[in-house]
């Protein structure tokens, strides 16, 4: 461990993501952890704890990264790399009894939704979704009244959702959650650990696609857990071993080589996210906004209370326009940009845009002419510029 979890504690986010994770200071050690290619490890008789085993097992270039998101997350305990968010989402959702009930957001991440669904089809938990935004309709939902009303084993929070920016109340369903003997995992993905640290909320387990801002350059797919219970830990790890959802270790050095400038990238991008969110605003073309950092949007006090900073995703629904309805209004705008990237995903130092509903995938409560704008670290203007240009050409 390059810092210890008193030196973790004492130091600001912003240092930690580039001092966490460090090999030792020791003469002629490297500053950067190495990249260790290697699927299996020299050993002779029974296997001990700590040892690495196989390359399902452990690898030593997972470790810095995990070793850096638990601290930031504020756990005494490493996170555990995936091959994905979805795998993480996978792991996490195994630790749901057989038949036990899921509580979940209506608008968490497509993939997410279409895994517990599935689950649900095939009879192996009950889904009970619900907006996240009101409070007491998942406190309901957790713990039903009547003869019939099961209690949930889990809650699943994401806050930020995706796309729609809904605003979890994060500590007051946990705790009523905990009222009701679930276990909670929250999808901090939209916030980052800058932004929000889920444990500290009251939160069991936080959840990362570290596609996304952790490694923050839209060349790799990871995922991530954290917990602080180590029982939770040890019930994941094996999960992760037996089912094999690993992470590359040429991607876990890249996330980590990511993660480095965080701070940085994010404290850009949710500025840029402020100025863009209030220039849309005030466009004809479009006919509403969603970012939580807008004073008028309804989980903009939420927002405020739980988290530092207000993301930088920001959703447009695009006004019909000259014969075109909405959706090939938004169409015609992603189109019609040239310095933004049209493309799926987000939190990445490029500024991406898409049209929710090209995927089959998404839920129909999302409306047709929803953009999602992942905003990066290219300078304001130039991307309010290209914005401007393509949105007004859609009335010609
Ligand atoms: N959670 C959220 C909030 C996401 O946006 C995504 C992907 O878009 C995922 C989980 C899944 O992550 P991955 O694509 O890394 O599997």
């Amino acid at each position: 461990m390059s810092l210890s979890e008193q030196q973790a504690a004492a130091l600001s986010p912003d240092t930690l993501v580039v001092a966490a994770g460090r090999p030792p200071r020791e003469r002629d050690q490297p500053v950067n952890p190495p990249l260790v290619l290697s699927s299996t490890y020299f050993g002779t008789g029974p296997l001990a704890d700590g040892d690495r085993g196989y390359g399902r097992y452990s690898n030593p270039t997972w470790d810095p990264f995990e070793e850096a998101l638990g601290q930031l997350e504020g756990s005494d305990l490493p996170g555990l790399l995936y091959a994905s968010g979805l795998a993480a989402v996978s792991s996490a959702l195994s630790l749901i009894p057989a038949g036990g009930v899921l509580v979940m957001p209506t608008h968490s991440y497509s993939g997410t939704l279409v895994m517990a669904a599935e689950l649900a089809q095939k009879g192996f938990i009950e889904l009970r979704t619900v907006d996240i935004a009101d409070t007491a309709a998942v406190i309901e939902a957790l713990a039903p009244a009547g003869p019939d009303g099961r209690q949930a084993s889990m809650l699943w929070l994401e806050s930020p959702t995706n796309p729609m920016l809904g605003i979890a109340e994060v500590s007051v369903l946990a705790e009523a959650a905990h009222r009701a003997g679930a276990m909670v995992v929250t999808d901090n993905t939209f916030s980052t650990p800058l932004g929000q640290q889920p444990l500290k909320l009251g939160s069991d387990v936080v959840l990362h696609s570290v596609t996304k801002y952790l490694a923050g350059h839209s060349d790799v797919v990871l995922g991530a857990l954290v917990t602080a219970n180590p029982e939770i830990r040890a019930a994941l790890l094996h999960h992760r071993i037996i089912h094999g959802g690993i992470a590359g270790p040429f991607e876990a050095w890249l996330a980590l080589r990511g993660l480095r400038t965080l701070a940085l990238r994010v404290e850009r991008s949710q500025a840029s996210a402020q100025i863009l969110a209030e220039q849309l605003s005030a466009h004809p073309r479009i006919e509403s906004v969603r970012f939580p950092g807008l004073a008028t949007d309804p989980g903009h006090e939420r927002a405020r209370s739980q988290m530092n900073g207000f993301g930088s995703i920001v959703c447009i629904q695009v006004a019909p326009v000259a014969g075109l309805t909405g959706a090939e209004a938004a169409d015609a705008l992603v189109r019609g940009l040239e310095l933004w990237l049209p493309a799926t995903s987000l939190g990445g130092v490029e500024s991406l845009i898409e049209r929710r509903r090209r995927h089959a995938a998404e839920p129909a409560s999302v409306p047709e002419n929803l953009v999602r704008l992942s905003v990066g670290v290219e300078n304001a203007a130039d991307l309010w510029a290209d914005l401007q240009q393509a949105l007004d050409r859609l009335g010609r």
